[in-house]
């Protein structure tokens, strides 16, 4: 009998730019690592040694694996274990990645072989505990790896594999993000939008499925324009427009705000001078008096079992 499993999940980067909510990005910058082991005292229990609540219903984790003892009916009680390796609050999906790994520990560790829609459908219950509402983009990267699209009613994630030589910056700046940051950024997004912002969204997001089937980084990073989210978010980060410019200066193909932020991504490939983009992004973010940690990554594979 199994008493104990531990899986690690990828970061990942939501939207793209014009792919709000729909499109995301495995990305093999940091992994999270959860271990669960069947406990003989009911309930859940989370073990972790970083800044995040270990209160089940508030933890990402805690409430993927709540919800799959409900739906299951299993009798035991589980111990979570959280190595968080994907800081918090950045826009690296650090909340999805929990939620993604605990998801598959869990199938894994009562054998239920769910199909991976079910699995990202369970991960995206966690999100509640962060985001404060349900949304799929980063668990489905995190579960499936590569590049996602996440089609809704009924959910159905479509798996792009990406090409080989696409290659990201990603800059994390020293900055401190508010407790509820996702719920946050998502208030400052418009209502309404105009339809020729949705044009444009449209025909870049199309652009962007276009380039990962046919494995050209620079149609995927050359439609990476958002008119509509990245306009209304941007204010929150200080130095993004001159990171951008920096960036698409030295050489990216591409640059948005990684996710709900205030990481910034930038797209490029293998034979790009990657060194040039991150400190382009660096002397960017210095511009507005903040240090930043630059990372750079390519797409990465989904959660995997460790034992
Ligand atoms: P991210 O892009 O890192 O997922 P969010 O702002 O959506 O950013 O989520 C981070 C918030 O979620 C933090 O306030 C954190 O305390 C909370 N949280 C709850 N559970 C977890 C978890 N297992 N891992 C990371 N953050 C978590």
């Amino acid at each position: 009998m199994t008493l104990t499993i531990t899986v690690a999940a990828p970061s990942s980067t939501a939207n793209l730019g014009p792919g709000f909510d729909v499109f995301g990005l495995a990305v093999n910058a940091f992994y999270d690592e959860i271990t669960l082991t069947k406990t003989k005292t009911k309930g859940v229990i989370i073990v972790a040694e970083d800044d995040i609540p270990t209160n089940p219903d508030k933890n990402t984790a805690g409430l993927v694996v709540k919800n799959m003892i409900k739906k299951f009916k299993t009798k035991d009680g589980i111990e979570i274990k959280i190595k968080k390796n994907v800081p918090a609050g950045y826009g690296m999906g650090s909340s999805a990645a929990s939620a993604a790994a605990a998801a598959v520990a869990f199938d894994k560790l009562y054998k239920l072989k769910l199909d991976e829609n079910l699995l990202v459908e369970f991960a995206g219950t966690g999100e509640k505990a962060s985001a404060g509402s349900i949304h799929y983009d980063n668990v489905a990267a995190s579960v499936l790896g590569g590049f996602v699209i996440v089609k809704t009613d009924p959910l159905d994630i479509i798996k792009i594999d990406p090409p080989s030589n696409l290659r990201m910056v990603i800059a994390v700046p020293r900055l401190k993000v508010p407790k509820r940051k996702t719920k946050v950024s998502r208030s400052a997004i418009p209502k309404k939008i105009s339809l020729t912002s949705s044009t444009k969204n449209l025909s870049n997001a199309t652009a962007i499925v276009v380039g990962f089937m046919n494995k050209d980084p620079e149609l995927i990073g050359k439609s990476i324009k958002d008119m509509i989210v990245e306009p209304a978010r941007k204010h929150m980060i200080p130095g993004f427009s001159k990171v951008k410019e920096n960036a698409l200066k030295a050489g990216a193909y591409g640059v948005t705000i990684s996710g709900a932020g205030p990481s910034v991504i930038a797209f490029s490939k293998s034979s790009q001078d990657l060194k040039k983009i991150s400190q382009a992004m660096t002397k960017g973010f210095e511009s507005a008096k903040l240090e930043c940690q630059t990372i750079i990554c390519k797409p990465s594979i989904g959660a995997k079992i460790k034992t």
